[in-house]
């Protein structure tokens, strides 16, 4: 399998210089973290993803997880990487200090996940979700439940899962059949089966915090009755020692197309003890609060793979003798000339860095974002932020798995048979990358939720916060012609994006069928004007740099080049989905169902 080494060059590029992270400090619970601090931070992440994660990913992937009289094996050096990682504090970066967390700003753990992911995406699930279970507690959890359950979870002596989905209950949880009956001890007593719960049973801890969906007894049908409770795998006694066995079990783990070393579980829940988080029928509540950054964070997971795919498919091209350029001989002492110089491998090759390096800016674009919702001194800039993050949280998700999917399957092709075969670990990060498009709600339910939600929300005020920068930054460079190779092809995505908004909004009040049929094509136009106006503020950050003496490692040439890439090679396929969302959804409501 090829080596991963952390684009960090990148990453301080987008925050320090196209993002001024610098100013990080002006936010209040921020003031240390300047770059002296995220700059070791960001090299010690790189260090264990590279040296401790990465050498695991392809025996995790060989071995897989198994279920041994009932407990969850992880694979061989699992165990003792999770340590590793446990002491390094890489599970409480983000998390309260308040807590024990060390509060690191959510834009740099934008970059940390991302290596994570690149490096190990089944080893970054079971920090991953813990940290969604550390969400949920630490808003709606009563002070003694945070007391007894936050510390462990956030240094990563336990850790969380989330407990939504059932057999008849995927997508709808409005479904759920779990019941919840109070047990007469202030608790509950939980009855259901749970399946597909990524990181259900391990050996990496010995407790797990499940945060469990479940109905109580006198719950409205659907979506509004459904409650949340927490179920250790352990009980916890009041003094905070581990007591009895929780009446969970592991009854099944999944047999799945990629991250195998992710143990993926169906969980008994028979009389188990548990205990409700927040109120009563409002656990829906609960997990929306954890959705934004678990949201995000997948969108990251796509991210990752498509880097590392990336870094893999660069040096075998590098490397691969197979016939010659057509503009001429380019290596006439070898029997062939590398892969790299045909322009089809070049076009591969180039389309997957302008998804890595636009999508890295987006994903720190947004966690940039969520740090102003949650630190910002002034609350017209808390909820000025919120309404941004809103928007863009389904379309980061969305986009960045699909281009994270389309990336990696970039890397199998460059490689030929060489990819598709296992031995260089191509294939892989394809069917790693692939649930990323399906779990944390479906990429077609990120569109129907952009659509039908965050549009019409706060009056349109989240719309706004994207639109305006991008109009704002269009007209103040129209007559730059310096600029008119990136900022006229974007202006014009931008007027695509306006009409195609205009008819989204329109026909979403009258015929929300015909809302629902654009809703995909639209999230993508949407997502793609979004990294062309990055890509475009890159590009003329670059520009007066590229081929200067302080680009002697050739960045920002490199930078220019990708921008103009992206400008004239992916960005055209939004006139494609502005025509398809004009065209309505008519033909697909018109086929007849008993024809298919
Ligand atoms: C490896 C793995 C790990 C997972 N981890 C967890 C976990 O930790 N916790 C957990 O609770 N769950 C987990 N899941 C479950 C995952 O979140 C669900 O699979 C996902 O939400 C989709 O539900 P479903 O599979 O039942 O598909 P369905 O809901 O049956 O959907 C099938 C298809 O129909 C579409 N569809 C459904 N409803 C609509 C609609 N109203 N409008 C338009 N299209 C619709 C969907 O987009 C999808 O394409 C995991 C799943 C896998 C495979």
């Amino acid at each position: 399998m090829a080596g991963y080494k952390a684009p960090l060059r990148d990453m301080r590029y987008v925050l320090y210089d196209l993002f001024d992270g610098a100013s990080l400090t002006a936010l209040p619970g921020y003031e240390e973290f300047t770059a002296d601090l995220i700059d070791p931070v960001l090299e010690e992440a790189a260090k264990i993803c590279e040296d401790v994660l990465q050498p695991l990913n392809r025996s995790g992937d060989e071995e897989g997880c198994v279920l041994e009289n009932g407990v969850v094996r992880t694979p061989k050096g699992f165990p003792e990487a999770y340590q590793t990682f446990r002491e390094g504090g890489w599970t409480s970066i983000t998390c309260d200090p308040a807590h024990g967390g060390q509060g690191l700003p959510q834009v740099v753990n934008t970059f940390i996940e991302e290596m994570i992911c690149a490096a190990n995406l089944s080893f970054g699930m079971y920090p991953g979700l813990s940290h969604g279970a550390y969400v949920a507690l630490k808003q709606f959890g009563t002070e003694d439940q945070k007391a007894r359950y936050l510390p462990a979870l956030v240094d990563g002596t336990w850790t969380g899962t989330m407990c939504l989905t059932e057999p008849q209950c995927g997508t709808d949880l409005g479904l759920l059949r779990t019941k919840a009956v109070p047990n007469g001890e202030g608790g509950y007593k939980i009855t259901g089966t749970k399946i597909f719960i990524s990181a259900g049973d391990h050996d990496l801890t010995e407790n797990i915090l499940h945060l469990v969906l479940a109905r109580l007894p006198d719950a409205p049908k659907g979506i509004k009755g459904i409650s949340l409770f927490l179920v250790p795998k352990v009980l916890v006694t009041e003094e905070g020692a581990l007591g009895d066995r929780n009446a969970v079990t592991c009854g099944a783990l999944e047999h799945k197309m990629g991250i195998k070393a992710s143990s993926t579980c169906v969980l008994n829940f028979d009389e188990a003890t548990g205990w409700l988080i927040g109120e009563p029928h409002k656990g829906m509540r609960a997990m929306f609060a954890m959705m934004n950054t678990a949201r995000l964070g997948v969108g990251v997971q796509g991210l990752g793979l498509a880097e590392a795919s990336y870094q893999g498919a660069v040096a075998y091209a590098r490397d691969r003798l197979q016939g010659r350029s057509p503009s001429g001989v380019k290596a006439p002492d070898k029997p062939a000339d590398p892969l790299i110089v045909h322009p089809d491998v070049r076009r591969m090759l180039l389309t997957q860095r302008a998804i890595v390096e636009g999508g890295r800016a987006l994903a720190a674009w947004v966690g940039l974002a969520l740090d102003r919702q949650h630190h910002a001194g002034d609350p017209a800039a808390r909820a000025e932020a919120g309404e941004f993050v809103a928007l863009m949280t389904p379309v980061v998700k969305a986009l960045l798995t699909d281009l994270g999917s389309e990336a990696t399957n970039l890397g199998v092709q460059v490689f030929g048979g060489h990819g598709y075969i296992r031995e260089h670990g191509m294939e892989q990060y394809i069917r790693d990358c692939r649930i990323t498009q399906i779990y944390e709600g479906t990429n077609g339910i990120q569109a129907l939720d952009l659509v039908g939600r965050k549009l019409p929300e706060n009056a349109g005020r989240n719309l706004r916060r994207f639109f305006h920068p991008v109009a704002d930054y269009i007209e103040a460079r129209l007559d730059d012609d310096t600029l008119a190779e990136f900022v006229g092809p974007l202006a014009k995505t931008f007027v695509r994006l306006q009409q195609a908004t205009a008819q989204v909004a329109r026909v979403g009040m009258t015929k929300p069928a015909e809302a629902a049929a654009a809703a995909t094509d639209y999230q993508r136009l949407l997502g793609f004007t979004a990294l062309a106006y990055l890509w475009a503020r890159m590009a003329e950050l670059s520009l007066p740099k590229a081929g200067t003496a302080e680009d002697n490692d050739a960045f920002h040439s490199a930078k220019v080049a990708t921008a103009r890439v992206f400008m004239e090679r992916l960005l055209p396929q939004t006139s494609g989905l502005f025509a398809t969302i004009m065209a309505g959804g008519r033909s697909l409501e018109a086929f007849p169902d008993a024809a298919f």
